[in-house]
């Protein structure tokens, strides 16, 4: 009889300790790479939920918000350097969890890094002021306070860096968290809340749950408790969340999907166009949040154009995700595959044509491996060039002018993220301005950093992350009145 391998085994971290969930219950998580489970975590109900946020608050009510902040920055720096010391084995359960490939998680768990070092620096820089108030003997003055419990609710890709663009400046700002990882790959969450717990912050400070949207998330985004939700996240879930906050009034912050367009015109560097497309659609195979898959080529430089990055897209090397040369690994979860597919066999119902790919790959028959596919478009209303898709399919479209491609890029319901190919300076500053999107790109794309703000418009949510503004949304603005004079006040009927 064939042994099957032991499930690695998770627990939660709830007030600095390491526990079961409530009833018992665990549920497995598979590797995206063959199929199989390879962890069990806890799946948390609602108590679980209620105990988590009961240590966040009891630890708001503690010694943590009233610390010195550049203290709460040396906290910050220290999951910086965990992560940086712990970016090989991070990358490695990420990977194995999500299929996204090692020499990008490994790599981006180092870099995330720095997203703690950039809060812990801003820690002693949030300011008040002293209001030039229109009333004698008074001094008005305003002071930026923490908010209370943040729930931050995380989606199955890159949950180090969205973990990182709500953790670190909520702890900076002194706010206590309740992260609840996807249940579709939670297992990384749960070796960076080892992390956490060496870097010595207060128990409660930060706990990390997961379970299942209904009870785990719902639970969460209703407590009483809770002041903020900073949500990533698809946008029905999203609908969820704004409904569950009409019953605790708590703030909500919503990073949600895309179906970002990119313009080539005929006078951009092509190769550096191929190369940015390439990035863009197929790095992490797609499920990327601001993967630009909706293409619009000028006409003059279409089928030249378009053959180049097919032959291009051809070349990519699928494969396991944790070998160095492999360019695109296995899809997440089936539920993706399915999506796709059915996307794809509408459109060539309505007549789009596949250039490549758009068949399930035959590199294995178990894992959720798809490959590049590239499908040419009549119009932008087909279905996978209209709606996202969050996998490795680029969907391409003509156009002739500058007006028609700024209109075309603007119609569709999302407005996260953009792109622009062109060598005239000019072009690039009109059309990037003209574009209802949080994020352009002009000549490059897929970059990311503490110091850019990120986050879109439309249906792609509001709220930015990461930038020197987003630390204030974890904070409430304080106001504060002195009478100055050494005379009481007067007429206390009046309101002055
Ligand atoms: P999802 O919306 O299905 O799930 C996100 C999280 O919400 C999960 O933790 C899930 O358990 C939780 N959830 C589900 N139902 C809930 C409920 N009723 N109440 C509370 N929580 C609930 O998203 P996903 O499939 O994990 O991730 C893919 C989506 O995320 C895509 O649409 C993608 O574009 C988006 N995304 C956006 C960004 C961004 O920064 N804008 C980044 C990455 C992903």
């Amino acid at each position: 009889m064939e042994m099957m391998p032991k499930l690695k085994e998770y627990k939660m971290f709830i007030d600095g300790e390491w526990i079961e969930s409530e009833s018992k219950k665990t549920f497995e998580t598979l590797n995206p790479e063959n199929n199989e489970p390879w962890a069990k975590v806890p799946e948390a109900n609602a108590k679980d939920v209620d105990k988590a946020v009961k240590a966040a608050q009891k630890a708001f009510e503690g010694e943590w918000p009233k610390l010195m902040p550049r203290e709460r920055g040396k906290f910050l720096r220290s999951i910086g350097n965990q992560l940086r010391d712990n970016a090989e084995l991070l990358g490695k359960i990420e990977t194995i969890d999500t299929g996204k490939l090692f020499r990008e998680t490994k790599k981006q768990a180092n870099y995330i890094a720095e997203y703690y070092d950039y809060y812990a620096g801003m820690a002693d820089k949030v300011e008040g002021t002293v209001l030039p108030i229109d009333k004698p003997n008074t001094q008005v003055i305003t002071t930026r306070i923490p908010i209370g419990v943040i729930a931050a609710i995380i989606p199955w890709n890159s949950q180090m860096l969205l973990t990182a663009t709500k953790l670190a400046p909520a702890l900076a700002m002194g706010n206590t968290v309740v992260i609840k990882s996807s249940e579709l790959a939670p297992a990384v969450m749960f070796e960076f809340a080892k992390l956490i717990e060496k870097t010595g912050i207060p128990k409660g400070v930060v706990n990390v749950i997961t379970g299942f949207g209904d009870p785990c998330g719902k639970s969460l985004t209703t407590h009483k408790l809770v002041e903020k939700i900073a949500f990533t996240g698809g946008p029905n879930t999203a609908r969820h969340i704004i409904k569950n906050s009409a019953e605790n009034l708590s703030e909500v912050s919503l990073e949600l999907g895309g179906k970002s367009p990119v313009a080539v015109f005929e006078d951009a560097d092509q190769e550096n166009a191929i190369n940015g497309i390439t990035a863009g659609i197929f790095g992490a195979s797609g499920q990327s949040c601001i993967a630009g898959s909706r293409l619009y080529l000028q006409n003059s430089i279409y089928n030249e154009f378009l053959n180049k990055l097919t032959s291009r897209a051809k070349k990519i090397k699928i494969g396991a995700p944790m070998d160095d040369d492999t360019e695109m690994g296995p899809l997440s979860n089936f539920k993706q595959l399915e999506i796709i597919e059915k996307n794809i066999k509408l459109t060539i119902d309505q007549g789009g044509k596949v250039k490549c790919g758009g068949k399930r790959h035959a590199f294995s028959n178990k894992g959720y491996y798809f490959p590049p596919t590239i499908i040419e478009c009549e119009n932008h209303n087909l279905p996978t060039a209209e709606n996202e898709l969050f996998g490795p399919v680029l969907s391409v479209m003509k156009f002739n002018t500058e007006d028609e491609v700024i209109k075309k890029m603007n119609d569709n319901q999302y407005g996260l993220s953009s792109g622009i190919y062109t060598k005239d300076l000019g072009r690039g500053l009109r059309v990037s301005k003209a574009i209802r999107a949080g994020i352009t790109f002009v000549n490059t794309y897929r970059l990311i950093s503490p110091s850019a703000p990120f986050g879109g418009i439309k249906d792609s949510g509001y709220g930015k992350e990461a930038g020197i503004e987003s630390i204030k949304d974890y904070t409430r603005v304080k106001t504060v009145w002195f009478h100055t004079s050494d005379k009481p006040t007067q007429d206390p009927f009046s309101m002055r």
